[in-house]
């Protein structure tokens, strides 16, 4: 069952209540520091890339740096996640874009953040918003894909069609946090078996595909 956008606003709501402090989890200073924590944290753990990116901000300060950098060196830094020889040539690649396009810098836009080599829909929005506050659209990542066919948000698999329904149902007000809000909710209450006797939107979620709750 699909909610309609009256319950999915009430649903957004009640989860943004629960999950007030709820926000993008990789550490960064730099938007050339979050395209590249970005990139490294597929199929990794947020709390290895935190724990690598220190060193790794410290040697590296620009994309500069990335474009020039020794790929053996470079995967030194990263050498704790997972496929670190891909993700490090990655990382040099889209930072010589960077240096060849713009001069080093980051791009402002979704059209050219998607041109670069690596950079996805997700991607793209998570250095939208959380390095220049620019909101076009909302990351879709594992948990949004999950949860969003159980809650009732969206029917499809794919991640551009799923962030299309969410565009279609939720005001743009709550687009920038609902990653993070769903990525907290899966992880202490909406788990692979739901805790729905303690979620604050109980109520509301028709909890597609559930078949055993606590
Ligand atoms: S915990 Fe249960 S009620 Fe809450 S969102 Fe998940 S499936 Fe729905």
């Amino acid at each position: 069952m699909l909610l309609n956008r009256s319950d999915a606003v009430s649903l957004a709501k009640g989860l943004e209540g629960r999950y007030k402090d709820a926000k993008y989890y990789l550490n960064f200073k730099t938007p050339v520091d979050l395209l590249v924590a970005a990139i490294l944290s597929a199929q990794t753990h947020d709390e290895v890339v935190n724990a690598v990116t220190p060193a790794l901000f410290a040697k590296y300060r620009a994309a500069a740096d990335y474009a020039r950098a020794d790929p053996e060196e470079l995967i030194g830094y990263i050498r704790r996640v997972s496929f670190a020889g891909t993700k490090a040539k990655n990382v040099i690649s889209t930072c010589k874009a960077l240096e060849e396009r713009y001069g080093g810098k980051v791009p402002k836009t979704m059209e050219e953040l998607v041109e670069l080599p690596g950079i996805g829909r997700k991607t793209a929005n998570t250095i939208l918003i959380n390095a220049y506050g620019i909101v076009v659209g909302i990351p879709v990542d594992t948990w949004v894909i999950r949860l969003s066919q159980r809650l009732g948000l969206s029917a499809n698999t794919k991640p551009e069609a799923i962030e299309a329904d969410l565009m279609a149902l939720l005001p743009k007000e709550y687009w920038h946090n609902f990653a993070y809000v769903l990525k907290r909710h899966g992880k202490e209450l909406c788990k692979d078996v739901p805790v729905c006797s303690k979620c604050p939107v109980d109520r509301i979620c028709p909890k597609n595909g559930v078949k055993k709750r606590l």
